[in-house]
C-alpha cells in the first residue's frame, strides 16, 4: 500500500495547512469521496492551491488508482494550455468538498501503474510532464525514511508549493506514508517555521532561498534561533545551498543543514544521512535502491574516487520515472542502457559523496582549457562581504573558448565592488584561471517558481 498511513486512520492529525487540519479519520473518509468520483476517468488534474482540498483530492486520485496532475495555480495561459492540451485531463478537480464522506478502497492499484504526473521546473527549457509509478513513490520515501531515521513519530514543516515532487511528495505523501504529520506553513516565513518547530513540528523542509532568508533572520534573532536548535533534522534540496549560508546557520542555531539531492525524474538520489558526517557543500551519498555512477563526455563510466574529477550522474533504481509525457524523443535520449543521463554534473570523495558541481549544459564552463564548476565560484563570491547573491555563466570567447561571466547582487548598504576586487577575490579564493572577466550587477537574480536561478534569463 502507497500511503500506509491510511491504513487504519484514526484521530491523529495528519495535515495541517496554516490554521486547517485533518486527521487520518478526516482525510480517509474525504478522499474516499474522492475516490468514488474520480474512478473511472483516465486522468485527472488538480489545481494545486496551498489548502486541505489539494492534499485530498491527490490522496483521493492515488487510492482510485486514476493518475493525477497537480497545476500551478498560478501558471499563465501559456503554460495551463501546455499543460491541459499535453495531459488531457478527464476531469479537473478545483471544487472539492471536504464535507463528502466516502469509503476507503482496499485494493491497491498496481506497483507499475502511473501514480502523479509532474511537471518539471522548467529551469532550462519548457515544462516536461514526468510520468512517476507508485513504486518510485513508495520506494523513494522509503529509503528516504531510512536515511533521515524518518518515522511516523516525525512531523514535518514546510512552506513549498504542492505542485512538485518537493512540496507534494517528500513533504505531503511522505508523512502520509509514514503515519505522521506534514504541517504546511502557508507562506514561508522564519516565523511560521519556528511556531511549528516549537509546536509538533520536528523536521524542516526547504528551498535556498528560504534558508538564505532564515540565516539572516536567525542572526538578528536569539530567541528565533532557539526554536531551530531543537528541530531534529532541517533539510535543503531543489538547488545548492551555498556554502556561506551553511555557515551562517550553524554559527546561529548550532544546526548543520542537511541537503538532498534530486529531481522530478528520479525523485531523491541522494542524501546526507542523519548518521553520517555533515559534509557542507555536498549532497551526501546514494540512497537505498538508487544507484550512481558518473561518465565523461564519451559516456564512459568514470571510476573517480578523487573529489575533483567531473562527471555527469547517471542513475539507476526503483526510483526513476516511467517516461516524459508525449515526449517518446526525449525519453529515448534521457536513457543509456537502463541508466538515466541527468545532465548533472558531479564530483565523488573517496567514501561516495557526491558534490553537484551543477548542470552541464549551464554550469560547466570550459575556459582556457580548464572544466570549471560555475558553483564553486559563485560560492567564493558569495563569501564577499559586499556581495548578496550571485549566479556564473560562461559566454563565448575567441580565445578561452569560454569567458567566465559573474552576475552580482550587491549587498544593502554596501558599495559596488569594482570588476577587479572580485576578480581578484576569487583568484585568491579559488585560482587565477577561475577569476570572473566580466561582472555584470544586476538588482536581483532572476529565479523561477522553486527559486532556482534561471541562467537561460540572464544570458537572453
Ligand atoms: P527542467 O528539467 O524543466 O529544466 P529542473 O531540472 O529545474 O527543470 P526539477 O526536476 O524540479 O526541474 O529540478 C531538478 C534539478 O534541480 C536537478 O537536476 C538539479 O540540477 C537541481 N537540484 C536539486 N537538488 C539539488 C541540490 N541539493 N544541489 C544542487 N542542485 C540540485
Ligand atoms: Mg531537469
Amino acid at each position: 500500500m502507497l500511503l500506509t498511513g491510511l491504513r487504519d486512520p484514526d484521530q491523529r492529525e495528519a495535515i495541517r495547512v496554516g490554521e486547517d487540519a485533518l486527521t487520518y479519520a478526516q482525510l480517509a473518509s474525504a478522499a474516499g469521496a474522492v475516490c468514488a468520483r474520480v474512478r473511472g476517468a483516465a486522468r485527472v488534474a488538480v489545481v494545486a492551491e496551498t489548502r486541505l482540498e489539494t492534499v485530498v483530492a491527490v490522496v483521493g486520485a492515488l487510492a482510485a488508482g486514476v493518475p493525477i496532475v497537480p497545476i500551478n495555480p498560478k501558471a499563465g495561459e501559456r503554460e495551463l494550455e501546455h499543460i491541459l492540451t499535453d495531459y488531457a485531463p478527464d476531469l479537473v478537480l478545483d471544487d472539492v468538498d471536504l464535507t463528502q464522506t466516502g469509503d476507503w478502497p482496499t485494493a491497491e492499484p498496481d506497483e507499475a501503474a502511473p501514480a502523479i504526473v509532474v511537471y518539471t521546473s522548467g529551469t532550462t527549457g519548457p515544462p516536461k510532464g514526468v510520468v512517476l509509478p507508485r513504486r518510485a513513490l513508495a520506494g523513494n520515501l522509503d529509503a528516504l525514511a531510512e536515511a533521515w531515521a524518518w518515522t511516523g513519530d516525525d512531523v514535518v514543516a514546510h512552506g513549498l508549493p504542492l505542485f512538485h515532487v518537493h512540496g507534494l511528495i517528500l513533504g505531503t505523501l511522505g508523512p502520509l506514508r509514514l503515519g505522521g504529520g506534514s504541517w504546511h506553513l502557508g507562506r514561508f516565513s522564519s516565523g511560521a517555521a519556528a511556531e511549528a518547530l516549537r509546536g509538533r513540528a520536528t523536521m524542516l523542509f526547504g528551498v535556498p532561498t528560504m534558508y538564505h532568508r532564515l540565516a539572516a533572520d536567525l542572526e538578528a534573532d536569539a530567541e528565533l534561533a532557539s526554536a531551530f536548535s531543537g528541530a531534529r533534522l532541517l533539510v535543503s534540496g531543489s538547488a545548492a545551498l551555498p556554502a556561506a549560508d551553511h555557515a551562517r546557520i550553524r554559527a546561529a542555531c548550532g544546526q548543520e543543514v542537511v541537503e538532498r539531492y534530486g529531481m522530478s525524474e528520479t525523485l531523491m538520489n541522494t542524501a546526507i544521512r542523519a548518521d553520517g558526517e555533515r559534509r557542507p557543500g555536498t549532497v551526501g551519498v546514494p540512497l537505498d535502491g538508487v544507484s550512481v555512477r558518473l561518465v565523461d563526455d564519451a559516456g564512459e563510466e568514470l571510476d573517480v574516487w578523487d573529489d575533483e574529477t567531473v562527471g555527469e550522474i547517471q542513475v539507476r533504481g526503483n526510483n526513476l520515472f516511467l517516461e516524459y509525457l508525449n515526449r517518446p524523443d526525449a525519453t529515448e535520449e534521457a536513457f543509456r542502457d537502463g541508466w538515466f543521463a541527468t545532465g548533472d554534473v558531479a564530483t565523488r570523495s573517496a567514501d561516495g559523496y557526491i558534490r553537484i558541481v551543477g548542470r552541464r549544459a549551464t554550469d560547466l564552463i570550459k575556459s582556457g582549457g580548464y572544466k570549471i564548476g560555475a558553483g564553486e565560484i559563485e560560492n567564493a563570491l558569495n563569501e564577499h562581504a559586499a556581495v548578496a547573491e550571485s549566479a556564473v555563466t560562461g559566454e563565448p570567447d575567441d580565445d578561452l573558448g569560454e569567458r567566465i561571466v559573474a552576475w552580482v547582487v550587491v549587498e544593502d548598504g554596501h558599495e559596488r565592488p569594482s570588476p577587479q576586487e572580485l576578480a581578484d577575490h576569487v583568484a585568491r579564493l579559488l585560482t587565477p584561471h577561475k577569476r570572473p572577466r566580466d561582472v555584470r550587477y544586476l538588482d536581483a537574480l532572476p529565479r523561477n517558481a522553486m527559486g532556482k536561478v534561471t541562467k537561460k534569463a540572464l544570458r537572453a
